[in-house]
């Protein structure tokens, strides 16, 4: 299919769901969210934080280069260290210390909704869907409040006893700490004083502090899960992410089994009383293989329906399925890249007994869906339209606040680049006898162990926001899919 024929699918997936995301009830999305405070540093701001500290203890940090945030003198050593090379660096820091002493110090310029479950739920939010059942273990005041004020958007939460569906504002626990990750922009060119020494940023580039109080649970209260059962008839399917922060032990004793199992019950809670709700993952980068190959082998596989991720993410999860060879092939750039991802998601889709893989890479998405997808090939192919659409106007406006605002994409062009990436599949696809290239050229394609639904995308060539698109991709995808059931 050339471009203009697939525009035209843009234009007809975009109405398709239009009539039909009404028809769903409500969706859960849990876990993780937290603040993003974004700084952009301008001159004499290290000048002035310099000011407050010991320049001798600093140079001494830059020396021993301090792999997490403990003391405002670790945090300016890498900053320094990141602005001198003109580097992007992630330091991790386990308490909350430093963002209040960043508070104070720095100043953030502005703070934004972060993490996966937060970005979700916000979107869906806006989107006008029915209802959108958001639980955060860790909500506290400062968090509730970067969510949008929507009546459709709700927490689960006790109040004397009985269990409620309120606004996050209205869900919070007085008592936590919020979790803050401090985006800290540098600009080229950036003349920075330090002590005797001078030089010049070489390269815009960011630090990220990733806060990971010790505090932080992929859990649910007891009291809310035992309520589960409440939410049956109210929600078609749910969001989950945020596994990748399950550590492998816990200063309490727990290990990551303990929270993998409560996650595993979560999900079967939800499927309990109504087994036509779908599960959907979205996976994200992790290290840690141990936690890594749990998600994957204890909480996705056979418990879930449905699994979001981009490239590098297959990668991670083929490597650590023992599929070695093909996950470097997946990242090796070269030519037969998309091949291999396609053949990664055949065999994630099977491995972990899924309904469907839907994976996002810039240009174009591959959707590996099991025959018994209660979702028909055309209609998924539709799905997967809407939510590069949904990608595109997020790309290109940097928001969405109504469902209508969503078509603002369709006036992106469809990628010649993921047209042409595509179509190396397609001959892949037609030497090996699973399809003619007029068949793959529509889209969809069905094999009698699986269908295969590829789509280029439309790619903003300027984007203003590229924050959460990969989120807002699989979620989107995912409940228009549900829309559809
Ligand atoms: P994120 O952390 O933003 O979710 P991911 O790598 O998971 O990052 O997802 C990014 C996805 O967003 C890409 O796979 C691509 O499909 C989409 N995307 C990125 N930039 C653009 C853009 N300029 N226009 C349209 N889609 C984009």
């Amino acid at each position: 299919m050339e471009a203009d024929e697939w525009e035209e699918r843009y234009i007809k997936a975009y109405d398709s769901i239009n009539s039909s995301i009404s028809n769903v009830k409500g969706v859960f999305v849990a876990y993780n969210s937290n603040i993003d405070a974004i700084k952009h540093i301008r001159a004499g701001d290290i000048e002035r934080l310099l000011k407050y500290l010991d320049l001798e203890k600093v140079q001494e940090k830059i020396y021993s280069y301090p792999r997490q945030i403990d003391t405002p003198y670790d945090f300016l050593a890498r900053l320094l260290i990141a602005m001198r090379d003109g580097k992007a660096a992630e330091v991790p820091t386990y308490s909350t210390d430093i963002h209040e002493w960043l508070t104070d110090n720095l100043v953030f310029d502005k703070a934004r909704m972060g993490g996966q479950a937060g970005i979700i739920s916000n979107l869906l939010a806006s989107m006008d869907l029915k209802q959108v059942i958001v639980y955060i273990p860790w909500l506290s005041r400062e968090q509730a409040e970067y969510f949008v004020e929507s009546e459709n958007l709700v927490h689960p939460v006790i109040h004397d006893g009985n269990f409620e569906l309120v606004h996050p504002t209205k869900a919070y626990n007085p008592n936590y700490k919020s979790k803050v990750n401090w985006i800290i922009e540098f600009p080229k060119g950036l003349e920075v004083k330090f002590g005797e020494d001078k030089f010049v940023v070489p390269r815009a580039n960011r630090l990220i502090i990733s806060s990971r109080p010790p505090w932080i649970r992929i859990d649910m209260n007891d009291e809310i899960q035992s309520h589960l059962t409440d939410l049956c008839g109210q929600i078609d399917g749910a969001i989950l992410s945020g596994y990748q922060m399950i550590k492998e032990e816990y200063e309490d004793g727990t290990t990551y089994k303990d929270h993998v199992s409560n996650s595993v019950d979560v999900i079967e809670s939800l499927k309990n009383c109504n087994p036509a709700v779908r599960i959907h993952v979205e996976f994200t980068s992790i290290q840690n293989k141990i936690i890594r190959s749990a998600i994957l082998n204890d909480i996705v596989k056979s418990h879930v329906h449905s699994l979001g991720l981009d490239t590098v993410e297959v990668a991670n999860a083929l490597n650590v399925l023992g599929h070695e060879e093909l996950a470097y092939s997946v990242i090796s750039k070269g030519e037969n890249a998309i091949v291999s991802l396609y053949e990664g998601a055949v065999r994630l889709l099977h491995e972990l007994e899924l309904e469907r893989i839907h994976i996002h890479s810039l240009g174009y998405y591959i959707c590996v869906a099991s025959t018994d997808c209660p979702v028909v090939p055309e209609d998924h192919l539709e799905c997967l339209l809407f939510s590069a659409c949904v990608a595109a106007s997020k790309a290109k406006r940097g928001f969405i606040r109504h469902f209508n605002d969503i078509a603002h994409g369709l006036d992106v062009p469809v990628s010649q680049k993921g047209l042409d990436e595509i179509e190396k599949l397609g001959i892949y696809l037609v030497r090996q006898g699973v399809c003619s290239l007029d068949e793959f050229r529509d889209g969809f394609i069905s094999t009698p162990h699986h269908n295969v639904l590829v789509n280029p995308t439309k790619v903003v060539e300027n984007p203003i926001g590229t924050v959460g698109i990969g989120d807002a991709i699989s979620a989107s995808a995912f409940v228009a899919m549900l829309s559809k059931m």
